[in-house]
């Protein structure tokens, strides 16, 4: 059905000299890992407004632990797909630079990416908020246990970016550079509705690049920003995307 844009967008990346891809909670739905959307999903018990600011973790941590352990346990338990597989593969292929991904699962790295810019930092690190102190989540009990700082005793923070946080910095570098040198952009599982992230497919279109969407549905992007859309599950166009340009490599 999509055969043509599946076709075309090969094309786009053979002759492209900087793809970059931009990736969000869609492509993990396969592996396992509720979207805001996905239907009986965790977010459906947790308000993301006040679960995921950092407001409501900072007036009650405990609580908001209740919600993360969830998280933690659906990631531990996820494995990347065809789609996180296929992308690893374009980068190892020479045909993609980075992925800038607003997840905070850790897949892309799992399915063997090498350039990651992790935009919404990682659930693989807990944080102190009041003495900064930085560890590996796995070295903590947090299903059976809220986790203190070994330092000062706080309630430590995955690291990944709640609403009413920044950007980390060097990722916020790197990824706009990259949108600013990119003559390619494929944004992919994602509705690019949440701000900072949602302005590198505009930044990349300012400074001349092509704008390609695979999503499930159509995106506010969607016949503004992207050039197309390839309407599917990422775990089936991507390795599709990546054998049309084998074919062409080879022929
Ligand atoms: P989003 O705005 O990225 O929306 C998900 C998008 O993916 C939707 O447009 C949907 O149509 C599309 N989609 C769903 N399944 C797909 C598939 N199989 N193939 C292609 N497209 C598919 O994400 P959100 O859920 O609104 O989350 C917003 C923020 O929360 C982001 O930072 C997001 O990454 C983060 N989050 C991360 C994870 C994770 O780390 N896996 C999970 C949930 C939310
Ligand atoms: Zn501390």
């Amino acid at each position: 059905m999509e055969e043509d844009t599946i076709r075309r967008l090969a094309g786009d990346i053979f002759h492209s000299k900087k793809t970059i891809a931009l990736t969000g909670a869609g492509i993990s739905v396969e592996s396992g890992i509720p979207d805001f959307r996905s239907a009986g999903g965790l977010w459906s018990r947790y308000d993301p407004e006040e679960y995921a600011h950092i407001d409501g973790f900072k007036r009650d941590p405990e609580k908001i632990w209740n919600m993360l352990r969830e998280i933690i346990t659906v990631i531990e338990a996820a494995a990347p797909n065809p789609g996180h597989k296929a992308l690893s593969q374009l980068e190892e292929m020479g045909y993609l630079s980075s992925v800038i991904t607003q997840n905070v699962d850790g897949l892309h790295q799992a399915a063997g990416s090498k350039r990651v810019i992790e935009f919404h930092g990682t659930n693989r690190y807990l944080v102190c908020l009041r003495c900064n102190y930085r560890g590996e989540t796995e070295a903590f009990d947090t299903q059976n246990e809220v986790p203190v700082c070994p330092n000062c005793g706080a309630v430590l923070k995955p690291d990944v970016v709640f609403f009413g946080e920044p950007i980390p910095l060097d990722a916020m570098q790197e990824a706009f550079e990259e949108a600013r040198q990119a003559d390619l952009v494929l944004v992919i599982g994602t509705s690019a509705v949440v701000f900072p992230a949602s302005s590198i497919p505009s930044t990349a279109r300012d400074h001349g690049a092509k704008v390609v969407e695979i999503n499930l549905e159509e995106t506010p992007l969607t016949g503004a920003i992207s050039d197309y859309l390839i309407k599917g599950a990422a775990g089936e166009i991507l390795p599709e995307v990546v054998a049309r340009l084998q074919d062409l490599i080879g022929g």
